[in-house]
C-alpha cells in the first residue's frame, strides 16, 4: 500500500487538543538533499497537517530556516551576526510560503504571518487577527521567527504558542521522542516517555534551545516531541497514540 493510501486507510481516533502549534525545522523540508526544499517532502508534511486539520483541530505552524540559512553559520564565516540572523529569518519566510502553497493545493486555507512586515508577500503579525484566522479554521504559518536576531525559531514557536493560547507544542523531528543521547549515534540511547523542563535544561537534552524550554516551562506549555517520518503520525500523536515524549 502506498504511503498516502496507508495514512488515509488508518482510522484516526478523536483528537485530544483543540488548538496546537506544530514546529518543524527547516531541514525537515529538504528530504535527503543537503540543502533547500524537496517538494515531495513538503507535500507529505502538508498531508500530515491536513489530516489533523480535518479533525477540526486549529493549527499554528512555525518552520525553521536551517535548510537554507542559519545565522550562526553566516557569523562563523565572518558575516555580521545580526545581518546573518535576518537572512535566517528570511529563509523561514520562504519555507512558510512553500508550506502555504502545498497546503492550499490540498484545499486547506492558510495565512502566512510574518514577524517582519512584508506586505506584498504575507500578513504582518497582529495577534488578534491571527486568533481570528484560527477560529475560522485557517492554518496560521508564523514566519520570520520572533523578528529579532539572537533568537531561534524554537523560541518563536513557544512565543506564538503562548500568544495563540495553544494547548501544546508538537515538535516534529526525525526521531520519536527525547533520548538521553543521540539515538542516531548511540544504539543504547534510552527514550523518555516523559521528562521535566528542568531535566531537559540541566541535562542539555536536545529538545529545543534553552530559552524556548524556559519560556514553555514558565507558561506551563507542554512540548510533545514525535517523529514526522511515520505516515499518519501527527494525527495519531494529537490523539495521544504512538510513540512520543512529553516535556512538562
Ligand atoms: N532567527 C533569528 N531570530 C528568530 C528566529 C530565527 O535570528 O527569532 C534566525 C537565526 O539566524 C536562525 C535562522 O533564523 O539560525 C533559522 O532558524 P532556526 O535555526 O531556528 O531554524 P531550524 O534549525 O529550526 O531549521
Amino acid at each position: 500500500m502506498g504511503e498516502i493510501a496507508e495514512a488515509e486507510a488508518r482510522p484516526t481516533p478523536p483528537p485530544r487538543y483543540s488548538r496546537v502549534l506544530l514546529k518543524i525545522s527547516g531541514e525537515a523540508l529538504m528530504g535527503d538533499q543537503g540543502y533547500g526544499l524537496h517538494p515531495p517532502t513538503v507535500n507529505r508534511i502538508a498531508r500530515e497537517v491536513k489530516s489533523v486539520h480535518d479533525l477540526g483541530v486549529e493549527i499554528c505552524m512555525v518552520i525553521g530556516g536551517g535548510n537554507i540559512f542559519r545565522g550562526l553559520s553566516g557569523a562563523a564565516q565572518g558575516m555580521e551576526r545580526t545581518t546573518a540572523d535576518y537572512m535566517g529569518m528570511l529563509a523561514t519566510v520562504m519555507n512558510a510560503l512553500a508550506m502555504q502553497s502545498a497546503l492550499e493545493t490540498l484545499g486547506v486555507f492558510t495565512r502566512v504571518i510574518s514577524a517582519i512586515p512584508m506586505d506584498q508577500i504575507c500578513e504582518p503579525y497582529i495577534r488578534r487577527r491571527a486568533v481570528r484566522h484560527l477560529e475560522k479554521k485557517r492554518v496560521c504559518i508564523f514566519a520570520a521567527g520572533t523578528g529579532n536576531p539572537y533568537f531561534t525559531t524554537d523560541t518563536a514557536a513557544t512565543l506564538r504558542a503562548n500568544e495563540m493560547a495553544c494547548e501544546a507544542i508538537f515538535k516534529g523531528t526525525k526521531v520519536d521522542g527525547v533520548y538521553d543521547k543521540d539515538p542516531m549515534q548511540h544504539a543504547d540511547a534510552v527514550r523518555f516517555d516523559r521528562v521535566s523542563y528542568d531535566d531537559c535544561l540541566a541535562r542539555h537534552l536536545k529538545v529545543m534551545d534553552a530559552s524556548a524550554i524556559a519560556l514553555a516551562r514558565d507558561n506551563d506549555l507542554p512540548i510533545i516531541v514525535f517523529s514526522l517520518d511515520e505516515p499518519g503520525g501527527f494525527a495519531g500523536i494529537v490523539a495521544g497514540q504512538g510513540t512520543y515524549t512529553i516535556v512538562d
